[in-house]
């Protein structure tokens, strides 16, 4: 199990350093969010909508309808 997350780590950042490199070569900027709470609290500002079922892959903000 430790094994298997230390290679997944290992992916996810060289996934990483291909796609800094890609969007460098195109021009690109790419901007990492933390993950954390991104179904949840709206971006733009900062409403908590409350948590949502898995297969809602985008919402709208009820107070700024981002
Ligand atoms: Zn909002």
């Amino acid at each position: 199990h430790h094994l298997a997350k230390s290679i997944a780590n290992a992916s996810w950042r060289i996934f990483r350093q291909m796609l800094e490199y890609k969007c460098e070569w195109y021009g690109k900027k790419l901007i990492a969010v933390d993950p954390k709470n991104t179904s949840i609290i709206c971006s733009k500002c900062g409403y908590n909508s409350g948590a949502k079922p898995l297969e809602i892959r985008e919402w709208t903000c009820s107070k700024c309808q981002t």
